[in-house]
């Protein structure tokens, strides 16, 4: 389908719960958040119904995310499912890592094609604070485990902070010439934490003068908003998502679905629409596509986060599902 703005929109992401092991600083309070009653809780086979309708409408590509997607009981089953839906030509993961080492076989045998794994510290006692408690290695494992298993590609996902891991950077990019992954650079949101006052954005121009080496231009499966390079004789590549300094709407090509059923046209408007509601009250596909097809044309042309129109987002990105 095309949205008002001429946008091809043929992605779907979705938070199957808004759970999660980690409290990332940017991402979840101290606390948690309030856990939804298991009746908020999208059923899998309600979330295969949106899924089934939205890829007769063109969605080609699903991305399952969260909170943390590994700890919802019966994730490989709803793989599986997804894996037989006409249509649907590539379905990824996004996840924290800690939980893959167990899982990333029976994944890729359900039908995952790819991962994102988040990782923003190679340091052991930054990464558990950043996390509030998680342990580098279960991750660093994962990582392993996703190679091993054929996830491929397997992406490295590192917001940067301020002042928290700048300094690591070239690290990372070291990573990228022994092994192949590829890290993608992502400037932080000011959506629920990531708004606190402690965090500062650094911008894709800053980590580009840090990274001070000649950048080859590279197209990686599922680039999306980020622009990819590759160091010179690198396996992997670095990929720079830059929703605050660099103008990544205008190629936006998705919708997401979050773990309370609720589609959202766009990552920082708080404007959603009710689909399971809609699906309780027993409405039949038609219907459920004529609904996603009104989400899609009610896409803005572009997120405000830069402006003085953004509105601190009650949402964190684990409720939405980043
Ligand atoms: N738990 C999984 C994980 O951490 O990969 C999936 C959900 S998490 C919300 C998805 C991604 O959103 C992670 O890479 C995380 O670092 C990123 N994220 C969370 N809050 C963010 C923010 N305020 N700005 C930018 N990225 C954010
Ligand atoms: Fe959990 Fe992912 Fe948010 Fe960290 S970024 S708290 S791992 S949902």
């Amino acid at each position: 389908m095309i949205d008002r703005w001429g946008r091809k929109i043929e992605y779907l992401r979705i938070s199957v719960t808004d759970r999660c092991n980690f409290r990332c600083k940017y991402c979840m309070p101290e606390e948690g958040v309030a856990p939804l009653s298991h009746d908020d809780v999208l059923r899998f086979e309600e979330m295969l119904v949106i899924v089934k309708a939205a890829s007769e409408l063109g969605i080609n590509k699903i991305r399952v995310t969260g909170g943390e997607p590994l700890v919802r009981k019966g994730i490989t089953g709803f793989i599986k499912a997804l894996r037989v839906i006409p249509g649907i030509e590539d379905i990824s993961m996004t996840t924290n890592g800690s939980l893959l080492e167990k899982h990333a076989e029976k994944l890729k045998e359900a039908g995952l094609d790819r991962v994102n794994i988040s990782l923003d510290s190679l340091d052991g006692k930054k990464f558990y604070d950043i996390t509030r408690g998680g342990n580098l290695e279960d991750v660093l494992r994962g990582i392993d485990s996703a190679l091993t298993a054929g996830l491929a590609p397997v992406k490295i996902n590192c917001v940067v902070t301020k002042g928290f891991n700048e300094d690591e950077i070239l690290d990372f990019v070291e990573i990228t010439k022994r092994i192949p992954v590829h890290v993608r650079f992502i400037e932080l949101m000011p959506l629920g934490e990531g708004n606190r006052s402690e965090f500062g954005f650094v911008s894709t121009a800053k980590l580009k003068r840090l990274i001070n080496a000649e950048l080859i231009p590279v197209e990686i499966k599922g680039n999306g908003p980020a622009k990819c390079f590759k160091i010179e004789g690198a396996l992997g590549s670095i990929g720079f998502i830059s929703p605050m300094s660099g103008h990544i709407c205008s190629r936006c090509n998705r919708i997401r679905l979050t773990a309370d059923g609720k589609l959202r046209p766009c990552l920082e408007s708080e404007t959603e629409y009710d689909v399971k509601g809609l699906i309780r009250s027993g409405a039949d596909t038609q219907e459920i596509k004529s609904f996603i097809r009104r989400v899609i044309l009610s896409k803005p042309r572009e997120h405000r986060m830069y402006t003085t129109y953004h509105k601190h987002t009650k949402r964190n990105m684990s409720q939405i599902g980043g």
